[in-house]
């Protein structure tokens, strides 16, 4: 700025005086003559051009570096792929945006949006089609925002969301349509893609007063969704701060407990629901915790599972239960017994060959074991599911989906796949003796199931009514607390003595 307001001046100067000097050459010669004024004249004209040449490349040069260094500043503060604002604008933003509520005495949200399983776009279909992807989603996102909203790329597939000037902390609304079109379909080239996202959302000023507070926050909530399930949105509380602590606190005695024998299993007890003869039995892990006491495996199995030790732990359930198995029945029986299989567990190496020889070690035959899959671990990679399904089969495993009805999914793959059973969820149960849609939609599956030759087992029947129901609907095999809760191994012995060995006396 400053060169240039000295060349202005000096342009100007030099201007002046080669004005001066020629209306004075023009008033005193007629002719031009090699005169030392006239190369006085010349020179100036010659540094007049000079100097208009220097300006002008000055000007062109500062401008384009003018734009160079916007250019530079924008690309600093944006992402690239996306050119939405990048984690640093976000914090600046996000501090700037904290002052500013203050002084309103207004609020904010912020949600933290992740996209589900967009690692497996990157390697199913390729990075390119993974950025191009990323580009559509931050376009989408963008253009479900009010103008006061504001948005930023913050990590590879997360997107920060800052709602200001909201008229309550009600955020519902905008979850919905986020959600919504981060769920409309994407086309690219030949493929059709589906996607959901997980967020997470904390408020200013309740769930925090600072810029960090307020994004860990919103970080946890997140972490929440996803162990939700993902495909959901969850808001910040005190109480997943203490979830979160007690599932680190989890974690890391979970990697001592097999070691400590802190595992036990129990069994539960399945009945014929016309005949009533004991016909099989569940197997459930159990971990027993010095200081937490009994945890339930609806939490501690996840955790299980998400530090990699349910390979170990699944591996000492089977051989536990097949010892148990082996010293209760011996070689021969009717009776069976249901190993719950994890579906992180499917995906390991060498998965069936170690199924096979713990089952071989303990000299079990492998029609006596029912292998319970989950639905969802089936429909979420059924070539895998086919191909692992076949293996067990092969070697005499029956399989069992578990969880039956809970998949939302088209049930075609019940044609397709080795299937021998299928276990109705405990969800529709519950209210099948009272509620005419439930009777109706558990009756379907009943039909659907029994006309493909497959076994029906019954999960959750606490009632006399809920077991009426099914009686009428003969071979149908009863889990739940009607008949017994799951029992550990001294007392299920007993139950067998009881309910096997006396009726054959
Ligand atoms: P799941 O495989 O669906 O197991 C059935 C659950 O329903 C068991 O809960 C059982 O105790 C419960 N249940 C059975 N009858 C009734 C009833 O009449 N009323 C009620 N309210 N509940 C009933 P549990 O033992 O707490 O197991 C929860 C889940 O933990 C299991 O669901 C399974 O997903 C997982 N899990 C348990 N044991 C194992 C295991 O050995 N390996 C693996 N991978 N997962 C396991
Ligand atoms: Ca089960
Ligand atoms: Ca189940």
């Amino acid at each position: 700025m400053k060169a240039k307001l000295i060349l202005s001046i000096v342009f100007l100067v030099v201007s002046v005086i080669a004005a001066g000097l020629f209306s004075f050459e023009m008033e005193h010669h007629a002719t031009f003559t090699l005169s030392l004024r006239s190369l006085l004249f010349f020179a100036l004209i010659a540094v007049f051009v000079i100097f208009l040449i220097v300006f002008l490349l000055l000007s062109f040069f500062s401008k384009a570096q003018k734009k160079s260094s916007e250019r530079m500043t924008h690309l600093a503060r944006h992402d690239t792929l996306t050119d939405l604002p990048n984690r640093t604008s976000f914090f600046a933003f996000l501090k700037e945006n904290i002052a500013k509520a203050k002084e309103n005495n207004s609020y904010f949200a912020l949600i933290y949006l992740d996209i589900d399983h967009f690692k497996t776009i990157n390697d199913n279909f390729g990075h390119e089609i993974g950025d191009r992807l990323l580009q559509v989603i931050a376009r989408r996102l963008y253009s479900c925002l009010r103008e006061s909203d504001y948005i930023a790329r913050i990590g590879g597939d997360a997107f920060a969301i800052v709602l200001t000037k909201l008229v309550s902390l009600d955020v519902d609304e905008i979850v919905r349509r986020l959600q919504m079109t981060i769920g409309a379909s994407y086309n690219f080239d030949e493929n059709e893609v589906r996607l959901t996202t997980s967020m997470g959302v904390a408020r200013f000023p309740k769930d925090g007063e600072t810029a960090l507070t307020i994004i860990k926050h919103a970080e946890i909530a997140v972490y929440a969704a996803k162990d939700q399930g993902r495909n959901n949105c969850q808001f910040f509380t005190e109480q997943l701060i203490k979830d979160r602590l007690q599932d680190a606190y989890m974690e890391n005695a979970l990697a001592f407990a097999l070691e400590r024998d802190e595992f036990f299993l129990m069994y539960q007890p399945q009945v014929h629901a016309v005949t009533k003869k004991l016909v099989g039995m569940e197997v459930l892990l159990r971990w027993r915790h010095p200081k937490l006491g009994v945890v339930s495996p609806a939490k501690f199995v996840p955790l299980v599972e998400k530090t990699g030790l349910i390979g170990q732990v699944s591996e000492w359930i089977l051989a536990t239960a097949c010892k148990q198995y082996k010293l209760w029945f011996g070689d021969k029986t009717d009776i069976t017994m249901s190993i719950n299989l994890s579906p992180r567990q499917l995906i390991q190496h060498g998965f069936i060959e170690r199924v096979i020889g713990i089952v071989e070690e303990a000299d079990v035959s492998p029609d006596g074991l029912h292998l319970e899959i989950t639905e969802t671990a089936v429909i979420s990679n059924l070539d895998l599911a086919d191909k692992i399904l076949l293996q067990l089969t092969a070697k005499g495993f029956q399989v069992v989906v578990d969880d039956f009805g809970t998949g939302y999914a088209s049930i075609s793959y019940l044609k397709r796949l080795p299937i021998s059973a299928v276990k109705i969820d405990r969800s529709f149960i519950i209210n099948v003796a009272t509620n005419h849609n439930d009777a109706v939609i558990v009756e379907s599956t009943l039909n659907l199931a029994q006309g493909l030759g497959l076994e029906v087992v019954v999960e959750g029947v606490e009632t006399e009514e809920q077991l009426e129901f099914f009686r009428q609907h003969g071979e149908v095999i009863i889990q739940g607390y009607y008949f017994s809760e799951p029992l550990i191994a001294e007392v299920m012995g007993r139950y067998i003595d009881e309910h096997v060995n006396k009726s054959q006396e």
